[in-house]
């Protein structure tokens, strides 16, 4: 038995992610400045975009991704169930309605005849969500889109680095939105990121993420700066500060590696539970680049003799922190009370939602407290058999 609590997620914060902050703290600029420019070009570059917004979450990148794309009040944005509170909740910061629909059955994410269905002359934006890591069937949705006239905003909370067909998750949707949250696969503490190819859109965040004040009004304090601006529309306040991107620097710098330390820890997880049919390990799809943020089990619950929850508790007395991604979001009282779903409307999200569970998968993670997931994860099972 452990001695110590395994937290489900610790970021890997190394000692050239904090030279680089105090570095930054000495050089006297603060905020957004040339380590943010510094940082969104070499995020554009490692996800081969054009353009790079660095905001200060993602749930801001997606914000200002729909309002750069023209959603407007009373229009419908089509949102997975299975996805995270920001997904849908900056929908309603526009006035418009989200489109709760359900997900694929194996991969629990969205795919074009989903989105098709869902589409109606409302519709102005759809935004899948790579789930766990893997990137959703993206260029299927994105070319959808395209030959409706919708922006697709992809929800890369999780995917990051990763890709579909070759091409890197940031190249290929019309925007597409990355986290840099505290427990993201890379971290400036809060954070996030914006790619697209569409200089005009580009422009548009840019210029909402900081006031709505006229273009690079962040420069107005330097040396190349002038004191005049011109307040062009409502913005918000969403800039990512230099402290943060001399972080985020680091991380970018480590991205791969990162991935390729948690894929390990994934290959060890697959081969401890395959002679387990009580658990079933998330479908991965051929051909695609994962970023590993997470390890899915589902529990087969018709052969064990427990559910989801008391699975979850056995584990936190092992010491062991889980998680469930996610709780579905027409689940939740909001979207429940003011839009009348009803649990069965949404019958796979429903379902799947009892049997998840979420296993720690982060790098700083012994080889032992590997060991540990799998044995607390293994008499769980052994013990609670049909
Ligand atoms: C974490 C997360 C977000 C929000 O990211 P923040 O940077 O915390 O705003 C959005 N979507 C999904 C799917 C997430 O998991």
């Amino acid at each position: 038995m452990r001695e110590t609590f395994l937290p489900f997620h610790l970021p890997d914060i190394g000692e050239a992610e904090i030279s680089s902050v105090v570095e930054t703290l000495r050089s006297g600029w603060l905020t957004t400045g040339p380590k943010t420019k510094k940082f969104e070009e070499e995020f554009a570059k490692a996800v081969g975009a054009k353009h790079a917004v660095a905001l200060n979450s993602c749930t801001a990148a997606l914000h200002l991704a729909l309002e750069a794309t023209g959603v407007r009040a009373g229009d419908e944005v089509i949102v997975p169930a299975m996805t995270f509170a920001a997904t849908a909740e900056v929908v309603l910061y526009l006035g418009a309605t989200p489109v709760i629909v359900d997900v694929r059955p194996d991969t629990l994410d969205l795919d074009a005849s989903i989105v098709e269905r869902a589409i109606t002359p409302k519709t102005k934006a759809i935004v899948p969500v790579d789930y766990a890591g893997q990137p959703c069937d993206i260029a299927a949705i994105t070319a959808l889109g395209r030959s409706r006239g919708i922006p697709v905003i992809e929800d890369a909370a999780h995917a990051f680095p990763a890709a579909a067909q070759g091409r890197p998750v940031g190249s290929i949707a019309d925007v597409t939105c990355f986290s840099f949250y505290a427990t993201k696969t890379i971290t400036t503490g809060e954070g996030g990121m914006a790619t697209t190819d569409n200089a005009v859109w580009a422009d548009r965040m840019r210029m909402m993420s900081l006031h709505g004040i006229s273009r690079d009004a962040w420069k107005r304090y330097t040396a190349q700066g002038s004191w005049y601006y011109e307040i062009l529309d409502a913005g918000y306040k969403y800039n990512l500060t230099d402290v943060a991107s001399a972080i985020g620097l680091e991380q970018l710098r480590r991205a791969e590696a990162l991935r390729d330390a948690r894929k390990r820890i994934v290959d060890r997880y697959d081969a401890a539970f395959a002679d387990l049919p009580e658990l079933r390990r998330h479908p991965r799809r051929p051909g695609t680049g994962h970023a590993w943020h997470l390890y899915v089990l589902r529990l087969d619950l018709e052969r064990l003799r427990i559910g989801r929850d008391a699975f979850l508790d056995f584990m936190k007395e092992r010491k062991i922190g889980c998680s469930v991604h996610f709780i579905p979001l027409h689940l939740h009282p909001l979207y429940r009370d003011r839009y009348g779903y009803r649990p069965e409307q949404l019958p796979t999200s429903t379902a799947a939602f009892r049997e998840l569970v979420s296993l720690p998968l982060h790098t700083k993670m012994t080889d032992r407290d590997v060991e540990d997931v799998v044995s607390a994860v293994r008499e769980g099972v052994l013990q609670n058999r049909r």
